[in-house]
């Protein structure tokens, strides 16, 4: 059980740990571990040493003075969520949450008595109204919104949350800790989705969620381990890997990003480009405010020509996969109509501005002007019906 003996060397990369029992010295054993006097593990569902080198990492990523690791993005939310409601309670949510999201509250914590309203949280005249009609525990926003990238004013809703004795939660998986720190910004709880840029290679699936108060960190670790979010080692080391290279390809994606909206958005037969880090943005000012370190490597356009211009950029752009994911390596191409927003209403996709010309692109850090390349292709062909 003794550790193995490296003697005066070391495994450059982290060990790989899949072990989900440990063999305990003894009962003073147990007894430290339990009592957090010694370091150690006792059963993985409550931690284990690939997580806790993971949310060491993220939580200097993120100025979190907590954090810990959970099997997916959803997870996080969840154990967020639980953490920080009980029946009877309000929450205020952003319109424009990533949609599994708002079917959690929508259709589970519903359920539990727990309800949910939903606001434009860009109108803090609205928020200010809806925190003053209802007791709220806590308000929900994400950094940069899907697929109009919306930029929330973080120390605005913060201070908007607090004055209202609300905890604010930030899922920041749109911008990743490399670009914003909510924490730092005044919110109470952020969240990341490991599944995207963070891991970066799209074959891990995975969510973290950090913290400043420490009683509220107890609380949302006992309840991520007594429900079952426990992230599996593999995943975890996988994303330690991952995350290597993380900081270098945020930069060259958040490049590539800004080159091809500058680009699109000159292009004849595309409507509108959506890029917070584009001076025509709603929220241009929030950005230039919040992301010294740029816009994001998301970025939406709209294509004239509806469904079949789309189906035909798809089709004529084989370096850009078609992928309702976002933060590969590669650009992958998204089409909110047809996937994160499929089972809106009509009324709610006209509400929502997603139309069937509109196109959701996640940009990656391959060469820019190949990718530049690609897309003039592809947009040539998108552009000119057969
Ligand atoms: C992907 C995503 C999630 C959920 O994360 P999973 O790891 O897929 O569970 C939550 N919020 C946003 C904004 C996301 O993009």
């Amino acid at each position: 059980m003794n550790a193995p003996e490296f003697g005066p060397s070391r495994p450059l990369t982290p060990p790989f740990v899949p072990a989900a029992v440990y063999h305990l010295a003894d009962l003073d054993a147990v007894d430290a571990i339990y009592q957090k006097t010694a370091p150690g593990f006792i059963y993985a569902r409550d931690g284990h040493p690939n997580a806790a080198e993971l949310s060491a990492v993220l939580n200097q990523l993120s100025a979190a003075p907590w954090g810990f690791i959970t099997a997916s993005g959803m997870g996080a939310l969840a154990a967020a969520f639980l953490a920080t409601v009980r029946t009877g309670a309000n929450i205020l949510a952003s319109d424009r949450l990533y949609g599994k999201t708002t079917r959690l509250l929508r259709s589970e914590f519903d359920r539990l008595g727990i309800t949910t309203q939903f606001v434009d949280t860009s109108d803090l005249v609205a928020v200010e109204t809806a925190l003053k009609a209802t007791p709220t525990a806590l308000v929900v926003v994400e950094t940069i919104s899907n697929p109009h990238c919306r930029v929330a004013d973080i120390p605005e809703l913060a201070h908007r949350a607090h004055a209202a004795g609300a905890k604010l939660l930030v899922d920041n998986t749109f911008a990743s800790p490399g670009l914003c720190r909510p924490l730092e910004l005044g919110a109470d709880l952020v969240m990341e989705s490991g599944t995207k840029i963070l891991n970066g290679h799209s074959d891990v699936t995975l969510g973290y969620l950090g913290g400043i108060d420490a009683d509220l960190g107890e609380r949302a670790a006992s309840v991520s381990s007594t429900w079952g979010f426990a992230a599996n080692p593999f995943d975890c080391w996988m994303t330690l890997r991952g995350l290597e290279t993380y900081e270098l390809r945020l930069r060259a994606a958040t490049t590539n990003a800004a080159r091809i909206a500058a680009w699109l958005n000159q292009q004849d037969g595309i409507l509108r480009t959506i890029y917070p880090g584009l001076p025509q943005h709603e929220d241009f000012a929030v950005v230039q405010k919040l992301l010294p370190r740029g816009a994001g490597h998301m970025l939406t356009f709209e294509l004239a020509g509806g469904r079949d211009a789309v189906n035909r950029l798809f089709q004529k752009t084989p370096g850009v996969p078609f992928c309702p994911s976002l933060g590969h390596t590669t650009s992958t191409f998204s089409h909110p109509d047809t996937t994160s927003h499929r089972g809106e209403t009509a009324e709610a996709k006209a509400r929502l501005g997603i139309t069937p010309g509109l196109v959701r692109l996640s940009v990656g850090c391959e060469d820019g002007a190949q990718l530049q390349e690609q897309l003039a292709r592809g947009l040539a062909a998108a552009l000119t019906p057969r």
